[in-house]
């Protein structure tokens, strides 16, 4: 059984309602320079262009796939090319929070999956893709107009005349100031891909929860153009993003560390069996669950 949230979180449309591309950058990287240099490492060239391609891919395939426009700048020229990392082989888009439990936690475990995986195998290209697409899902969950419906957005604006030509939606998410998470160091999200997920999306349910909640202040500080006053909600809602996505690429860095360490051909032993729902989760897909190395060895912690 389907468990819906209470949040009416969007599902995240198009590239119109969403963090803009500096913010996503700018949260992505803030995340990225909290990691340990072992795992900097694992990804190689694949650092700079996480930052400045990957973590918009999901942008990037809406803008292909719907509207056919091509980015001049660096970065995929087709839908198709990107497809694999957008879409999961079911065909549900994994772009941000969808507010539907079962769906959320499936694109979760989806990705950090891939992103074991394809570590392992040595794939550090195809990691990071997953990697930015993981980036933006976080992100744009985070993103404050996205924890109301749009209809509700409007109900909180002041009468058109007051706002003048004014997108609530874009004013508040278009952009965030430059930040960095300081010295703190990234923490494990769970012991297994399935756990961690779960601890992952609540972190991000619970972000979306306190926009909402704030929402109302924002609209009314975009009404008036006060800027200092958005920074303010801007900055809290990346920087909570960034530690989110932090602890997640640094789970799945710390799972795949344990899957190499076992060696080829012995998958990690298990301290407990992964939940059963693990198992059916990947069932669901047309790709092999690829040995699955959900849980930490025990020497790992
Ligand atoms: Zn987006």
């Amino acid at each position: 059984m389907r468990m819906l949230l209470c949040l009416p979180l969007l599902l995240v449309s198009g590239p119109a309602n969403a963090w803009d591309t500096t913010p996503h950058q700018r949260i992505t990287k803030a995340a990225i320079d909290t990691l340990p240099k072992r795992f900097l490492t694992q990804f190689g060239a694949e650092i700079a262009p996480l930052i400045e391609i990957y973590c918009l891919l999901p942008d990037r395939y809406v803008e292909m796939q719907r509207f056919g426009f091509v980015r001049r700048s660096p970065g995929p020229r087709s839908a198709s090319e990107i497809e694999v990392y957008c879409i999961r082989p079911d065909g549900q888009a994994m772009h941000g929070a969808t507010g539907v439990r079962d769906t959320d936690i499936g694109s979760l475990v989806y990705l950090f999956e891939r992103m074991v995986s394809t570590f392992s195998q040595n794939r550090p290209g195809e990691a990071a893709r997953y990697a930015g697409v993981l980036s933006h899902f976080i992100a744009d969950s985070l993103s404050p107009p996205h924890a109301v419906s749009p209809e509700h957005l409007l109900g909180m604006a002041p009468p058109s005349a007051e706002t003048g030509d004014i997108n609530i939606h874009s004013a508040i998410e278009r952009s965030i100031p430059e930040f960095t998470l300081g010295g703190r160091e990234p923490r494990r999200a769970g012991a297994h891909i399935v756990t961690a997920a779960q601890a992952i999306l609540e972190r991000c349910y619970s972000g979306a929860a306190r926009n909402r909640r704030d929402l109302p202040s924002m609209v009314k500080a975009a009404c008036a153009r006060d800027e200092q006053t958005l920074d303010v909600y801007r900055l809290r809602a990346g920087m909570e993003a960034a530690e989110i996505f932090a602890d997640a690429l640094y789970t799945v860095l710390r799972i795949e560390e344990g899957v190499r360490q076992a060696g080829p051909g012995r998958p990690a032993r298990t301290r407990r069996s992964a939940p059963q729902n693990a198992a059916s989760q990947s069932r669901h897909w047309a790709v092999p669950p690829v040995e699955l190395p959900i849980v930490l060895p025990d020497n790992i912690h």
